[in-house]
């Protein structure tokens, strides 16, 4: 069984406690999953998932309008991906995929939400292009205004869900401004005519994945979401409320290599008794428990932060998801290091995390963009001190 003492923080209401130990017993009768076929299992995790209620803090509840509770989607990452990495990531982009409109979309816009929090439509988020990943503000796909329709041309890749989704966020060039200030936001059903999935990409821990392309898409006016050239903000007001939930997906994955560690060095005899009483083998046991305790700090300071009105988080969130995505890679190698040949043989569960846990150094926002972001806030707040003074 994790540890799960960090649910006393204060950073926590019992509503939290709660959902943690429901979401628990939950992903014992439930999960994994066969991932076998990915994008079914992918499909039925997202209908189970929403029949069970847990998406429904993935978006805007329409009758009940709030704020999205961030601490609610950590400590739910947190759970499903220390269970199935596949299930965090089915829940994580029902969010990700709606971030916009719930934020920023229209009444007719949102009507889409009642869907994807009941796991009855599949989401995505489409940011990234072949030729600007990190560098969103070079963005090339276009979208013109023509009378009261835009036509959206070019190619977005690495798009979660590209292939299974039912509707794509997407983002485009309208050119109010060179730069990020030209991008805007627009809701595209699948079924849009011109809307095509030109690949299907294939990656080390298996999901839904694609690379879309966009010959002259037709969508009415009505398809943008906030203004024209709001594109670039209102993508990173989305992933300044997801980012810390990446960082907790990591602590899940961290958290279940520690709990396996502990197990296998407990059973686990050489040299007549268990790996647990060599000193060097408590010596990585600690610092996987450190970084662990360490990273769950950060992205709990960063959900709190939000939860508590901070208009943005954008220092709190890089660093969580930096170092908890950074340490979660390190927890994970040791883990594979403790298990000897078991560690890398197919299947086992610490060779599926230590594959898992790659890509979050990647993907919303590398981990050198984070160290960006950070020295900027940093210096930032140094510089504008300095000038006040
Ligand atoms: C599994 C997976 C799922 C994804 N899902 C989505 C999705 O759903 N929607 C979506 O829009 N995108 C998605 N992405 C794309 C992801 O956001 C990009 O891969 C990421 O932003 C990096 O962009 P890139 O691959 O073009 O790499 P590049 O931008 O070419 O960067 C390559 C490397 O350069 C380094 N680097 C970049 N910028 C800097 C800098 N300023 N300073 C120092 N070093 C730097 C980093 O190490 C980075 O990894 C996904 C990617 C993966 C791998």
């Amino acid at each position: 069984m994790a540890d799960r003492s960090f649910l006393s923080w204060p950073f926590f209401e019992d509503r939290h406690r709660e959902l943690a130990e429901r979401l628990e017993a939950w992903c014992a009768i439930n999960l994994p999953v066969d991932h076998h076929d990915v994008d079914a299992a992918c499909r039925e995790l997202v209908a189970k998932l929403g029949r069970d209620g847990w998406l429904k803090p993935t978006a805007l509840d329409t009758d009940n309008p709030g704020p999205l509770d961030v601490r609610t989607l950590c400590i739910t990452r947190e759970t499903l991906a220390r269970h199935d990495g596949l299930a965090d990531f089915a829940f994580a982009m029902q969010g990700l995929g709606t971030g916009a409109l719930s934020l920023f979309g229209t009444p007719d816009q949102q009507q889409w939400l009642a869907k994807t929090r009941a796991g009855k439509t599949i989401s995505a988020f489409a940011l990234s292009e072949p030729r600007s990943g990190s560098d969103v503000a070079n963005t090339e796909m276009t979208a013109i205004r023509n009378d009261d329709f835009y036509i959206l041309t070019g190619e977005k890749t690495w798009i979660s869900n590209g292939g299974i989704a039912d509707l794509y966020v997407v983002f485009a060039r309208t050119g109010e401004a060179p730069g990020a200030k030209g991008l805007s936001a627009f809701l595209v059903p699948t079924d849009t005519k011109g809307l095509g999935i030109a690949e299907r990409l294939e990656v080390i821990a298996p999901h839904p994945l694609a690379r879309l392309s966009f010959d002259q898409v037709r969508v009415p006016a009505s398809a943008l979401i906030g203004k024209p050239g709001d594109g670039f903000r209102i993508a990173m007001s989305v992933l300044d409320v997801f980012r810390s939930t990446v960082g907790a997906a990591a602590l899940g994955f961290a958290r279940r290599a520690l709990e396996e560690s502990i197990s296998r060095v407990a059973e686990r005899k050489l040299f007549g008794a268990p790996m647990a009483e060599l000193q060097m083998v408590q010596g990585h046991i600690a610092d996987m428990a450190l970084d662990v305790d360490a990273a769950a700090l950060l992205v709990y300071r960063a959900a709190w932060t939000k939860d508590m009105g901070a208009a943005r988080v954008t220092r709190e969130a890089a660093m969580a998801k930096l170092f908890a995505t950074d340490k979660a890679q390190e927890v994970i190698d040791k883990a594979v290091q403790l298990h000897g040949g078991d560690g890398v043989r197919k299947g086992h569960i610490v060779e599926s995390l230590y594959r898992e846990i790659r890509a979050l150094r990647i993907y919303e926002g590398a981990s050198d963009v984070q160290k960006v972001v950070i020295a900027r806030q940093v210096m930032g707040a140094a510089w504008t001190a300095m000038y006040l003074i």
